[in-house]
């Protein structure tokens, strides 16, 4: 029986809450398990199991697959897609309630993230993960179309915003393949891409709480300046917020959107410089 007619027969309904939008061309699931450069070394944790058409796809590559899926109405049909294979667990959870502890006690710490993620929670899923001390080694997420030009986005280009700085400064990111909506079912109203998430491990920064602090406050307002968002940011004066970006190397007139990362880096180990001792980062 194939997977359509399992979920069909067990009853199952496509909840949009839970961004339910599954994918079953095999060639296209093998593809994303290759672009996660996938081998039997590998603990691969997977967000969203969906029907398992791409858990499957994982495990025929992977050591072990750890796979979550939070909505328990698919047990049937996932015992079903998943039943040749001994190297996977699924665990009927919101993969959200788990810490860096949990998560290292069931994969073991080195693992590396794929996902068809719900779009619902593309970011804060994200950042679950880059945002941790002992991040895995890589993402290979499904994501909306739009919300990949983002992350990879380079300085000076309309689509580079906090999203892309945030992950550059921890990564090396790319689209490896556009996915057109017809190819989920249901179909969502927007086309998807596919992005390689590889952890550089270190910023370079001298303190990465600066760091993300000042990536936040530098694109809080996009049309203001950098002084006037370092200002207001930061609770210092405009000559105070122009010294900093003069010592970085900065022009003061520039926007967010002009400064590579390399300079966020540098621009943040001089903030951190001024403020280590006061409440400001
Ligand atoms: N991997 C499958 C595929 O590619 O066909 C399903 C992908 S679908 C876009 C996202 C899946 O994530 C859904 O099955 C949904 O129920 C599940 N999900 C949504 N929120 C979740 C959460 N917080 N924790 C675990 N699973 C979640």
């Amino acid at each position: 029986m194939d997977v359509l007619s399992n979920l069909k027969n067990s009853g199952f309904t496509f909840s949009k809450k839970y961004g339910q939008n599954f994918l079953t061309d095999e060639k296209l699931l093998s593809d994303i398990a290759c672009d996660a450069h996938i081998g039997r070394d590998d603990v691969v944790l997977e967000v969203g199991a969906g029907a398992g058409t791409l858990t499957r796809a994982l495990a025929q590559k992977a050591g072990k697959v750890i796979a979550f899926e939070i909505d328990r109405s698919l047990e049937t049909t996932l015992s079903h897609t998943l039943r040749d294979f001994d190297n996977v667990t699924v665990i009927y959870d919101d993969v959200t309630k788990f810490g860096e502890e949990e998560l290292d006690a069931l994969t073991g710490k080195r693992y590396k993230v794929v996902a068809n993620l719900p779009y619902y929670i593309t970011t804060p899923l994200l950042f679950m993960f880059l945002d941790r001390a002992d991040p895995p080694v890589s993402l290979t997420v499904m994501v909306q179309k739009e919300v990949a030009e983002r992350i990879c986005a380079t300085e000076k280009k309309g689509d580079y915003g906090a999203l892309s700085v945030s992950v550059a400064v921890r990564a090396d990111a790319e689209i490896t393949r556009i996915v057109p909506r017809d190819k989920f079912i249901p179909a969502p109203n927007v086309d998807s891409a596919v992005v390689n998430i590889v952890l550089r491990g270190k910023t370079g920064a001298k303190d990465d709480a600066t760091l993300y602090g000042l990536i936040k406050k530098a694109f809080a307002m996009k049309r203001k300046t950098l002084t006037n968002n370092l200002s207001s940011g930061y609770s210092v004066t405009k000559p105070e917020a122009e010294a900093w970006l003069t010592e970085a190397g900065v022009k003061p007139s520039a926007r967010a959107e002009e400064l590579s990362p390399a300079q966020f880096v540098t621009l943040s180990d001089v903030i951190y410089a001024k403020t280590k001792n006061s409440y400001r980062k």
